[in-house]
């Protein structure tokens, strides 16, 4: 069986060497060494400042909405948010579980992220934020998306789950908005097992965040702030230096089979639009088919010889009643009930890649 994606495991070895020092040091959470050595180096690695890890992504988004006003423990308040329905579910359920209703805007049908222009129509009084999603790891428009945010006094978060690594314009992608969050879940491009971060570009939204991943407590007999347990521990920090250390081979190997894709794939097919001042990470290999018979079809073909394709991201999220509300996203529906990601990741032969891009042309 060929799953659509597989985590990665980095050496044993070295992430016993990490472990080792776990146990020399007996010390397993609560902002640690190897905590404090991965944040180093991802910011680093990434090229940000500010940089705060986080538990899960999800929380990583939550401590983003809290950090920076947009969700309170007020529920009367009654906040909006406008994202976007072509996501994972938990950019939207997790504002709505915060309290913030998520409105939807459309999508752009080429490059698949917020399209600006659908924007200010959704602005409220009770609008305190803009929520796009780097989908699949292609920038959002994000001037546009700062201008109206400017105009309008609201704060931007970008969900950059799937943006890691990707640089625009020469720097990370991840410095556009007050904050970007970054999911490390096991089947992310980098990851610790469970994980996340939150680049804010402000220094103060850090420090009010770092109070609020350890319950608000700011000395031993003071608690000055709300808060919740959103901290990341020693083993988590421990595979994400591991898999850090090898996150060179598992890029190339994924660019590879990206390309055998590309190439062996007819080119009437539709893949996503890239912004021109992107560097792309390869982390995903969507493709939307020309109808939504043919893409279940190629599903079923390619499930019929023991591979597993998904419909990421489908349904919509204007649809699906838990979180949708006065909004219907027909660009959104029409490319998530089309689109299919095909396998990537590092451990995937080339040979089976292209024996996976042969297969759907057979189909077609
Ligand atoms: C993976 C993902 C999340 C959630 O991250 P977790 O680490 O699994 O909590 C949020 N948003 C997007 C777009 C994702 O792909």
């Amino acid at each position: 069986m060929i799953p659509v994606t597989k985590p990665y495991f980095p050496s044993r070895e070295k992430l016993n060497s990490y472990i080792d020092g776990i146990y020399e040091r007996q010390w397993l959470t609560n902002n640690g060494q190897l905590v404090q050595q991965l944040t180093q180096r991802l910011e680093d690695y990434l090229g940000v400042k500010n940089l705060l890890l986080i538990a899960n992504g999800t929380l990583a988004l939550q401590i983003a909405y809290r950090a920076l006003g947009v969700s309170d423990a007020n529920r009367d308040n009654k906040p909006e948010a406008i994202t976007t329905p072509f996501t994972f579910i938990a950019t939207a359920s997790s504002l709505k579980w915060d309290g913030v209703q998520p409105v939807f805007t459309d999508i752009d049908p080429d490059t698949w992220c917020l399209a600006p222009n659908k924007i200010e129509a959704a602005i409220t009084a009770s609008t305190r934020a803009i929520v796009p999603v780097h989908v699949f790891g292609n920038a959002c428009d994000v001037e546009a998306i700062g201008e109206i945010a400017n105009r309008h006094h609201l704060k931007v978060i970008y969900d950059a789950s799937h943006a890691f690594g990707v640089n625009y314009k020469g720097e990370s992608l991840l410095k556009y908005g007050d904050a970007a969050t970054l999911s490390f879940h096991a089947t992310k491009l980098f990851h610790t097992g469970e994980g996340g971060a939150v680049v804010f570009k402000n220094k103060e939204d850090l420090e009010r965040a770092r109070r609020m991943i350890n319950f608000g407590i700011t000395g031993p007999e003071n608690i000055d702030e709300l808060g919740i347990n959103a901290k990341m521990s020693e083993l988590q920090a421990a595979m994400g230096l591991s898999v850090l250390d090898e996150m060179e081979k598992n890029i190339e190997a994924r660019a590879q089979i990206w390309r055998t894709y590309e190439e062996v794939l007819p080119d009437n097919l539709q893949l996503q639009a890239q912004h021109e001042a992107l560097s792309y990470n390869h982390a995903y290999f969507p493709v939307v088919f020309k109808s939504e018979a043919q893409t279940v079809r190629v599903a079923a073909t390619l499930k019929k010889n023991g591979i597993l394709a998904r419909r990421y991201f489908y349904p919509s999220l204007d649809t699906v009643a838990v979180t949708a509300m006065r909004s219907s996203c027909s660009v959104s529906q029409n490319v998530a009930s089309r689109v299919l990601c095909l396998p990537i990741y590092f451990a995937l032969d080339i040979k089976d890649a292209g024996f996976i891009a042969e297969l759907i042309k057979g189909v077609l």
